[in-house]
């Protein structure tokens, strides 16, 4: 398929102006009209939004189920439909390479195959989805911070202070203890939480501990790298700056820290 080829783009919209860690307040409607659905709401914040080919679009097309967690169903949009509407966010703090929309949905009409798997089993997907991809983003924590420290080490072995390398200094070597460290355990605990997945074992505790602390220690580990370039870490000259800029959103998205726990 064009997906796995590279010849295609696509994303996941789930969050909402009025539903972003609560889910199932999600209020973007998809009603069954003959063989169509019709789709009609407004997602933010949406990864590729308006670059994608399409996407999938988790939307309340049960709204009378007397179980919440039964209400919502995902469905494939194509981009191109008519009344699909993406507007480019800009001014993101990091991650700028990656494109995030906003998304208004008016009177989209896709056909009802579109539907992805059962009906009213939206909110059970999304948690499986959430069961790989926050294991991506513990991923992205772990190389994140240990690139952080590679910058860092980078810079203390060559700027000199007090005549000397400021590698030199013990204050110095035990912050790199600390964050290799830090970094270690991390590594360790994503590789068990992805080997988890990969061996058909997903374990939602396990990949929730993985992105918490991946994405904790990305943050402290690039506030120690910067603050280890002093000055010079607060310019954009530096890589790190960036790295500093991009770390605190895997605290945010696909489950803030806050509902990992
Ligand atoms: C760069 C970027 C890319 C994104 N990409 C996507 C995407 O591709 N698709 C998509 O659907 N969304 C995407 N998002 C949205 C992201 O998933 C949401 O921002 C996130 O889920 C949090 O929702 P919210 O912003 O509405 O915050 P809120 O839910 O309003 O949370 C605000 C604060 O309240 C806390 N809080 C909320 N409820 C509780 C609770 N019960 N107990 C304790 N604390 C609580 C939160 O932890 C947080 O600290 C993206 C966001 C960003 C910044």
């Amino acid at each position: 398929p064009p997906l796995t080829q590279g010849k295609a783009i696509m994303g996941f919209a789930i969050t909402e102006p009025d539903a972003g860690s609560d889910t199932l307040s999600a209020s973007t409607t998809a009603v069954l009209s003959g063989d169509e659905y019709v789709i009609n709401g407004n997602k933010v914040m949406i990864g590729n939004g308006s670059i994608a080919d399409f996407l999938l679009i988790y939307c309340l097309t049960d709204p009378e189920e007397a179980s919440k967690s039964l209400r919502h169903s995902v469905l494939v949009v194509e981009t191109d439909r008519e009344g699909y509407e993406a507007n480019k966010i800009e001014g993101k703090m990091g991650l700028r390479a990656s494109d995030t929309a906003n998304i208004f949905l008016s009177d989209v009409k896709v056909p009802k195959e579109n539907l992805v798997g059962k009906r009213g089993q939206g909110f059970f997907q999304l948690m499986q989805f959430f069961d790989r991809s926050r294991a991506y983003v513990a991923a992205h924590g772990v190389g994140l911070a240990q690139g952080a420290l590679d910058l860092a080490i980078k810079h203390v072995k060559t700027r000199e202070q007090f005549g000397q390398k400021i590698a030199a200094f013990q204050a110095t070597q035990f912050k790199i203890a600390e964050m290799s460290t830090k970094i270690e355990l991390v590594r360790t605990l994503t590789h068990k939480a992805c080997w988890m997945v990969d061996h058909g074992k997903t374990h939602t505790k396990t990949v929730a501990m993985a992105k918490w602390s991946a994405a904790r220690t990305a943050v402290e580990v690039v506030d120690e790298a910067l603050q280890l370039h002093g000055g010079y870490g607060y310019i954009n000259d530096h890589d790190i700056e960036r790295f500093y800029r991009a770390a605190k959103v895997l605290e945010i998205y696909e489950g803030t820290k806050e509902i990992e726990k």
